[in-house]
């Protein structure tokens, strides 16, 4: 009875730090500096932080890179041809053929834009290029890629 009692306390706060420990490991202080917030799910940071996961960091850049090449295409300036727009038309091609307005649509980038990149696509022979009876451009997958 003495031996229970002594035990006892010591077995509850060995119980209570290894609570305190799993709950630590699962909700992990934002490894952003300066910020205490703990983080969901063992994400290294906070929702506030996310920003500052490398993962994030390279989407975001990624996208960066798209908006340039659609400013540039814009002001009528040729892609690079392993860009991501040229790369995203190649796979929306797989679908079939788009006019530009469609193509514009579905890519989320400006008319102008689309315009260069078809153009830009036909003349290295990347896509084909054609116009519907209204005269606005079509493009669609070259022969040797079907
Ligand atoms: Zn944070």
């Amino acid at each position: 009875m003495d031996e229970y009692e002594t035990i006892m306390p010591g077995t509850i706060l060995r119980a209570s730090s290894l609570i305190t420990n799993v709950g630590r490991v699962a909700n992990p202080e934002c490894e952003f500096s300066g910020c205490k917030r703990t983080t969901r799910e063992g994400k290294p940071f906070c929702s506030d932080h996310v920003e500052s996961s490398p993962y994030v960091k390279a989407v975001m850049a990624e996208i960066a890179l798209r908006d340039d090449e659609e400013r540039l295409l814009a002001k009528g300036e040729p892609p690079s041809c392993d860009g991501h727009l040229v790369r995203e038309t190649l796979l929306t091609l797989e679908q079939g053929s788009f006019t530009s307005a469609k193509l514009s649509r579905l890519m989320d980038i400006s008319h102008d834009a689309t315009e260069t990149l078809i153009r830009f696509m036909a003349k290295e022979g990347l896509a084909r290029m054609s116009k519907t009876d209204r005269g606005a451009l079509v493009i669609s997958r070259t022969e040797d890629q079907r």
